[in-house]
């Protein structure tokens, strides 16, 4: 089609945010095509949700299955009735409470985004970013942005422009640099269409949280009855993974973790090691460590960056899962059980 982004090869531009690459992304966005974009928790590849081609690209590009849906993201002033036919009481109060921020709501959709963003659900999963550079984005395009996590699929997510880069190199004409993602894990997904907030994807944004504004919070398990469509289709796949073979162990395994790694060293193996600052102890001697932090937030921000340094210089990773597995700890862990998963079955 005239006008359209072509779909053969082409340079892929790193720029900082600014007028200039402001206008070139809305050029490209209203064309069709998509952009790599910052937000506060991972980059996003966007693309005009309203367009059945841009969104169709989205998912041909990242190879992404077809029954996955996208989350639409829109600037803090976007006017949601557009896209949502009945928003509970409860909602607003969650958008007061943690938006613009990590928590993405699932509402009763009007049906106006392309079809092919719900994966045939008569729902709507929007987000309204917190990071600067996504909100200008955002208000120069005035467009609701289907934007999934801009990785190959299945691969880990990116938490920094060299990353997309690294994935969709020639795949897409422009990347917007806005720094390294300060949160690191995906949004909360959380779903408003019922009587109470049910929580379907872990993040930074809490249980506790959500509770302790509307009064009550579940939250939505994928091991689902035979027949019953899943909720969040996202929830069942291996996700997440490094190209390195992976080997998790709980927090009170690192005896066995550490014998299993100097098995791996004795063979060969070029072998990492990725543990928070306490468990770090079972280090063996020769293998690589990739220390996720002390705190919460620290093992959040850093988890994907580790997991890409490690499957470039590691043939195995041996994980520790963190003591503390509640809370934002919930969110972490999620993505650390998927990225060390070996099969695609529900989990
Ligand atoms: P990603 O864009 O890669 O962060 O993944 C988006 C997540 O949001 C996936 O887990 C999807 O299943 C979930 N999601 C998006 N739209 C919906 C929806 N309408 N209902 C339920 N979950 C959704
Ligand atoms: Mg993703």
């Amino acid at each position: 089609m005239k006008g359209r982004f072509p779909l053969t090869k082409m340079r892929t531009e790193i720029r900082k945010i600014d007028a200039e690459s402001l206008a070139l992304a809305k050029e490209i966005i209203l064309q069709g095509g998509v952009v790599g974009m910052p937000t506060e928790t991972v980059y996003g590849l966007g693309g005009n949700a309203f367009d059945d081609s841009a969104v169709q690209r989205i998912f041909a590009v990242k190879g992404r299955p077809a029954d996955n849906p996208l989350i639409a993201h829109v600037h803090t002033d976007y006017d949601l009735s557009k896209l949502i036919d009945y928003d509970p009481p409860y909602a607003k109060k969650l958008r007061e409470a943690f938006l613009p921020g990590p928590l993405t709501l699932v509402y009763p959709s009007t049906g106006k985004v392309s079809k092919y963003v719900s994966c045939g659900l008569n729902t709507l999963a929007i987000r309204v970013p917190s990071h600067e550079g996504a909100q200008a984005f955002l208000r120069e395009v005035g467009l609701p942005i289907v934007a999934p996590s801009a990785n190959l699929s299945k691969h880990v997510s990116p938490t920094s422009a060299k990353h997309v880069l690294d994935d969709f190199d020639g795949l897409i004409p422009l990347i917007l640099d806005g720094g390294e993602c300060v949160g690191g894990i995906e949004s909360t997904v959380c779903d408003v269409t019922g009587k109470e907030p049910v929580i379907l994807r872990p993040g930074l944004v809490t249980q506790a949280m959500i509770a302790d504004v509307v009064g009550s919070c579940g939250v939505y398990s994928p091991k689902f009855a035979a027949g019953e469509k899943v909720k969040s289709p996202g929830v069942l796949y291996k996700h997440y993974s490094p190209r390195c073979a992976t080997a998790l162990f709980a927090s009170d395994e690192i005896a066995a973790a550490s014998e299993y790694a100097k098995k791996a060293l004795a063979e060969g193996k070029r072998v990492g090691w990725l543990s928070s600052e306490s468990a770090k102890s079972g280090l063996p001697s020769g293998a690589v460590l990739f220390n996720l932090g002390m705190t919460e937030d620290e093992m959040a921000a850093s988890l994907y960056a580790h997991l890409r340094s490690a499957e470039e210089v590691c043939d195995l990773l041996v994980a520790i899962e963190p003591q503390k597995q509640d809370g934002k700890m919930a969110g972490v862990l999620n993505r650390l059980r998927k990225a060390c998963a070996s099969v695609d079955i529900p989990h």
